[in-house]
């Protein structure tokens, strides 16, 4: 494919199934993409390889393209969280999936903290409250602890609950540990993937920490960054279309997408990338 036609593609390169934290199984997931004119898909679970082989059975059944991902919780810095999206991995390879199942270690414990926490602002059974949204226990998140208080009438939709109560600095929020970004970069190169640093605009990073982390990041091998996201504003996709110019990043383009009425945008609805730009699928189609 030449490179105009490869920038126009609908690829998706990042979403969720009921493996992590999306509302759709794997397979649903993928023929919703198909049915909006995705034509390359990504499933990027947190955390976790397991809905892959069912997602990529369901694409080869409508013949449309696919690409093996997972999204990476990863502590940078003092205190800052920020996520990893792995491409084109083998799902298979065991220092990733050790790495993975490490990751998803600390949820649970986490889960429970969260909940005392939550208990003392009056928001009771967060914890069973949690579980029962969570597919997969060990990848309890504060997105089903949202589904639970939403559910609760405690605010009007998913997205305000972080508002009020799971943002950092908000009452349930617990400070925890994930992955170092040399421990994910390193499981990704062993596993023949390729690093993207996910939705960067949604970091509230200031300018000088954004850089410093883009910087490490493509010291440690890091090879493309989320352009165009559906966490990202028209002005924020402009300003990292110049940065991965600037630093010679690939571009990523991804939905990020969790659930009908639950994302900021459908799956493959987004804009095309900008020009000037190297399509991450160009560096493993
Ligand atoms: P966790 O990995 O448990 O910290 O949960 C992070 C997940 O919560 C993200 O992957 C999103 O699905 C969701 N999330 C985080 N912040 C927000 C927000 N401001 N609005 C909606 N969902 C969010
Ligand atoms: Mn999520
Ligand atoms: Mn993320
Ligand atoms: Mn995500």
């Amino acid at each position: 494919m030449s490179a105009a036609a490869d920038a126009v593609r609908n690829a998706d390169m990042h979403c969720h199934s009921t493996i992590s934290d999306g509302l759709l199984a794997p397979a649903e997931v993928v023929r919703r993409a198909h049915a909006n004119g995705v034509d390359l898909l990504a499933l990027t679970d947190h955390d976790e390889v397991g809905g892959l082989a069912e997602a990529r059975g369901a694409a080869n059944e409508l013949g449309m393209g696919f690409v093996d991902g997972v999204e990476i919780s990863v502590s940078w810095g003092d205190d800052t969280t920020v996520h990893i999206v792995a491409l084109a991995i083998d799902p298979d390879d065991s220092s990733l999936t050790d790495g993975l199942a490490q990751v998803r270690s600390g949820r649970d414990a986490r889960a429970l903290e969260m909940a005392a926490e939550l208990d003392k602002v009056g928001i009771h059974g967060a914890y069973e409250g949690a579980l029962r949204y969570a597919g997969n226990p060990a990848l309890v998140s504060r997105a089903h602890f949202a589904r639970y208080i939403a559910e609760q009438g405690l605010a009007r939709d998913v997205k305000s609950v972080f508002d009020y109560w799971l943002a950092k600095g908000k009452p349930g929020y617990v400070e925890h540990t994930w992955a170092t970004l040399e421990q994910a970069l390193g499981w990704i190169r062993g596993a023949g993937g390729v690093a993207v640093l996910a939705h960067p605009g949604r970091f509230r990073l200031t300018g000088k920490v954004l850089r410093s982390l883009l910087g490490e990041f493509k010291e440690q091998g890091g090879a493309a960054i989320e352009v165009v996201s559906g966490a990202h504003s028209a002005q924020q996709v402009n300003e990292f279309a110049r940065l991965a110019r600037e630093f010679q990043f690939a571009a990523s383009r991804a939905s990020d997408f969790h659930g009908p009425g639950e994302s900021w945008i459908d799956l493959g609805r987004l804009p095309a990338l900008p020009e000037k730009l190297t399509p991450v699928w160009q560096l493993f189609l």
